[in-house]
């Protein structure tokens, strides 16, 4: 099977998915988006409100966000491959409860086994703290540790986490606005450098 099938096959379990109570308030759930074969996943939080209308994740405000930060790094959107902790809108954007995140997360471990991202780009703390508890490293909070290259060892895979704050945040606050920006121009950096040790 192709990696592009193994994730349609995930993508058909998740849009009928009704494993927790988020299904029931949802008008689609969002398996997730982009290329099966880039080498980079982000990982965000949950559906909003545009995302669950269109299945899509990043597609309202902090998507068009989320795409001038690709911009950043230079990184084509169809390149790289996004996803959310969660694969339903939790109502009134509320954060994903702890059980919501322990049913959903399966199927982000079966994407990333699928798709072996030399990185992955986890937006904001329910991402990133997910991540690095899989990986057994403390996580000790968005701020200390986002614009940072994590090398973890995740589900037999080796590969490189780099946390930052989620884009919703730099819509409303102009100091993360301009640590986003900084940290996606890093991050664009070092896949320049990793271009040349075949990261992709
Ligand atoms: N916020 C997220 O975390 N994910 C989306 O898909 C949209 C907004």
């Amino acid at each position: 099977m192709s990696k592009k099938e193994i994730l349609d096959a995930i993508a058909s379990e998740i849009v009928v998915c009704t494993k927790c109570r988020l299904h029931k308030s949802r008008t689609n759930a969002v398996p997730g988006d982009g290329d099966p074969n880039g080498k980079i996943m982000l990982v965000g939080e949950g559906p909003g409100r545009s995302e669950d209308v269109q299945g899509k994740p990043f597609v309202g405000a902090a998507g068009k966000f989320l795409n001038s930060l690709l911009d950043e790094a230079d990184l084509p959107r169809e390149g790289v491959y996004i996803c959310n902790i969660v694969r339903c809108r939790p109502p009134n954007n509320r954060d994903p409860l702890p059980d919501e995140i322990e049913t959903c997360t399966p199927y982000l471990n079966r994407q990333i086994v699928a798709i072996q991202p030399s990185f992955i780009v986890t937006l904001g703390k329910h991402s990133t703290d997910y991540l690095f508890s899989r990986a057994k490293l403390s996580f000790v909070g968005i701020t200390n540790v986002r614009g940072r290259f994590f090398e973890i060892d995740l589900l037999n895979l080796k590969t490189t986490v780099f946390p930052t704050f989620h884009p919703a945040a730099g819509l409303y606050n102009p100091e993360y606005k301009k640590q986003l920006i900084r940290d996606f121009q890093l991050f664009g950096h070092e896949l320049k450098k990793g271009h040349r040790r075949n990261y992709r």
